[in-house]
């Protein structure tokens, strides 16, 4: 397939003004929803082909949010693409001035593999709702979720507005030497450096949407049984292969014991042994091999098991862990929670402060001035208090990462902002002119000017 055509024929398209549209736009995104409605039992058995995952799973952590942006931008799009009047000042008097949101064009759209369906089609959504058209590289990794969203797409929509191009780093890297007016990649830090560098060669604007290890702090006026409640939900949901899971656990000493313990009664409570219904396969051996390598069996308090036929690795807990353990020198990107203690807040938060920002960071405690201290102090992409990973549920709340997390965000209307160009105008009329700025240059004109630009 001739890439550099399909970019022209979308070029040509997009000059056609028609992607500019209101009216096309909505019915793209409305086109897109009933498309995927439409075939959410294919959808949800090629992801249980690539991950065993629950139709339960897929629908709340995978089409639910991309149905959810998708209602968002119909009902919010009119507005958000209306131009913005802003004020003017004096030295432009009369005039209005405003700014017009504009799509950027051709969008190169990359997707990770851990949520093929969500990480792929909610940028897709956003680049839609701004009016641009688009190329879609799903990840190549669960090939049959990437199979089913090339066969949709691709039958369904116009390769001139929208389309999928399946494939791997080959592929990719032919794609990344081509010029588009954006890319958004969803992926790791490494290959983020890899677009980021290709996309500089035309200076194209990217979103790069990556990860780290994000940290959950657990302090001791916590309600302990919530807290192990909701980060058993939050680490364990995709075994553990979610960008905002929390990656490592910060407890405080005098409550570790018993926060181990609830972390165990609620691993017993919603996943029991070899359960693979509620419960999701690694992806791939190469995942598999590489996360037992980072359980260190006297680490283990509860869990370790592991079945390579079945790529099952079950929840575990390591305990006593330092930050020089070999679980701490990556991110985790699996269901291992490794779990260590502090005595001094302070102390353990400057640590935290010497690795690279996190895309997430999660705090539970009911005293207020530590928890402001903790989001005052650290820099993450984004994150939840007294709960985890739920943030990427609120729409409202702009999705990305900082520093070594990624770079801009989406969601919602920051997704829109992400694919748009904001045009800003000066518009002044043709009935007055102040001379002030036109040589020849008086002491008066120059009074006059300190008074209006000073
Ligand atoms: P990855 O970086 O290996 O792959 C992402 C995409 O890049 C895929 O489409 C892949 O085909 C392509 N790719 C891989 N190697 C490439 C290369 N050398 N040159 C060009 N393209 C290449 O990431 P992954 O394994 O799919 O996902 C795991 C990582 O993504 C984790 O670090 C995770 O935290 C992060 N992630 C971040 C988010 C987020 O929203 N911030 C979401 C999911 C995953």
């Amino acid at each position: 397939m001739d890439h550099q055509k399909i970019i022209t024929a979308q070029q040509l398209y997009f000059s056609s003004d028609e992607t500019k549209n209101i009216v096309f736009r909505k019915a793209q995104l409305k086109k897109l929803k009933a498309l995927l409605i439409a075939n959410e039992p294919a959808l949800c058995e090629a992801i249980y082909k690539d991950f065993k995952k629950s139709t339960f799973e897929t629908y709340a952590t995978e089409l639910s949010l991309v149905y959810h942006e998708i209602d968002t931008a119909v009902k919010k799009l009119a507005r958000w693409s209306s131009r913005q009047r802003v004020a003017t000042n004096m030295a432009n008097f009369p005039a209005k001035s405003y700014i017009i949101p504009e799509p950027l064009g051709v969008t190169f759209i990359m997707g990770a593999w851990n949520y093929p369906y969500q990480l792929s089609l909610a940028p897709v959504v956003a680049a839609m709702a701004a009016g641009n058209t688009i190329i879609l590289k799903p990840s190549e990794i669960p090939v049959h979720s990437s199979a089913i969203l090339a066969k949709l797409i691709n039958e369904h929509f116009p390769p001139d507005y929208f389309t999928v191009i399946e494939g791997g780093v080959e592929v990719t890297t032919g794609l990344l030497k081509l010029k588009f007016d954006k890319i958004f990649f969803t992926g790791s830090t490494t290959v983020g450096k890899i677009v980021y560098k290709a996309a500089a060669e035309h200076l194209t604007p990217v979103t790069l949407e990556l990860g780290g290890k994000s940290p959950a702090f657990v302090l001791k006026d916590c309600n302990i049984n919530r807290t192990a409640q909701r980060l058993v939900w939050a680490k364990f949901l995709n075994a553990g292969q979610t960008c905002i899971a929390p990656d490592y656990v910060l407890v405080d000493q005098s409550i570790e014991k018993e926060f181990l313990e609830a972390l165990k009664k609620y691993i017993q409570q919603f996943y029991s042994e070899n359960n693979f219904e509620n419960y999701v396969q690694i992806i791939n051996d190469k995942n598999f091999e590489r996360l037992l390598n980072l359980i260190e069996p006297n680490k283990i308090y509860f869990g370790g098991n592991h079945n390579k036929t079945e790529r099952y690795i079950a929840p575990t807990i390591l305990q006593n862990v330092s930050f020089n353990d070999k679980v701490m020198q990556e991110e985790i990107f699996g269901p291992i929670l490794p779990v260590i203690t502090f005595t001094d807040l302070n102390k353990i938060t400057a640590e935290v402060k010497q690795h690279p920002k996190p895309l997430s960071c999660y705090v539970f405690s009911n005293n207020t001035k530590q928890v402001e201290h903790l989001l005052h102090t650290l820099s993450f992409g984004g994150g939840a208090v007294n709960d985890a990973v739920m943030h990427i549920s609120n729409g409202h709340l702009p999705f990305g990462g900082v520093g070594n997390s990624g770079m801009g965000n989406y969601h919602g209307e920051a997704g829109f902002k992400a694919f748009s160009h904001y045009k800003s105008i000066l518009h002044k009329p043709f009935w007055f002119e102040a001379n002030m700025k036109y040589a020849p240059y008086t002491s008066l004109k120059l009074k006059l000017i300190k008074k209006l630009l000073g």
